[in-house]
């Protein structure tokens, strides 16, 4: 008589820690895919009016118009025409029970490249993960099968920048054999592969490294597993690699 019990205990445990995706693993077993995600789609499930493109029920976005919203919204930032971003009190309510995001942003943390402002996009719109140097850790691989499995975003993007400082760290242990205090050495190792790899290219060997370290995410990506593998197989899901030029504000979507 004492297993309903357990059962029933871990299933509200694995509920409670469901809202940071922690528990998603501990969950699927115990209440079914099905339910899972009927419970993560929420409001969206419910036919909850949002508006803007962005603002969709889950999985009716295909990858190739996720990303056409990424690009045109890079050419309104360029070109100064950018409409005021609605993140009001009615749009907060709207997704404050559930969530619908169109894409994943693997980004770096420099202040210089907040992908809202770039995509211009607000509440709701943008999954990101965000470390210096865009690199991706167990845990930003958790986040995005997550993002991907349960929430059905249909684009991750990969998005690297001129001028990167956690780039430039690893050419210079490379060139130098710098090291760093505190865990920014850890920081910094992921990146290491990319500065070596470019180390002898014609060109800026920095942004080579840039390029790079996002071709090899996007590519690391794309054999994570079968959360990441069957979506992609089944045209549901597209993992693409960008730079974004601090100079003059463009995205540009060089590895697809
Ligand atoms: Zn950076």
């Amino acid at each position: 008589m004492t297993a309903p019990i357990v059962e029933s205990v871990s299933r509200r445990r694995a509920l409670t820690c469901l809202c940071s995706g922690a528990g998603l693993a501990a969950a699927a077993p115990l209440i079914g895919g099905g339910a899972l995600r009927a419970l993560l789609a929420g409001g969206a499930a419910a036919g909850v009016a949002l508006p803007a493109a962005a603002a969709v029920v889950k999985s009716s976005l295909s990858p190739d118009k996720a990303l056409n919203l990424l690009i045109e919204g890079n050419r309104l930032f360029l070109e100064g025409r950018l409409p005021p971003v609605v993140n009001n009190a009615e749009r907060r309510l709207q997704i404050a029970e559930s969530q619908a995001p169109f894409a994943v942003l693997v980004s770096c943390s420099d202040s210089r490249v907040p992908p809202e402002a770039l995509f211009g996009r607000g509440l709701g719109d943008l999954f990101i993960i965000r470390v210096a140097g865009n690199t991706l850790s167990q845990e930003g691989l958790g986040s995005i099968e997550y993002a991907v499995a349960e929430l059905g975003v249909p684009l991750v993007v990969v998005l690297g920048h001129e001028r990167c400082g956690a780039v430039s760290a690893a050419l210079s242990v490379v060139k130098n054999f710098t090291t760093f205090p505190g865990a920014i050495g850890d920081m910094v190792a992921p990146i290491l592969p990319a500065a070596i790899a470019t180390q002898k290219d014609s060109g800026d060997w920095l942004d080579n490294a840039v390029r790079r370290n996002v071709v090899n995410v996007v590519e690391k990506l794309k054999i994570s597993g079968k959360l990441i593998e069957d979506p992609i197989e089944a045209g549901r899901l597209k993992i693409v690699g960008a730079r974004y030029d601090l100079d003059d504000g463009s995205v540009d979507f060089f590895h697809r």
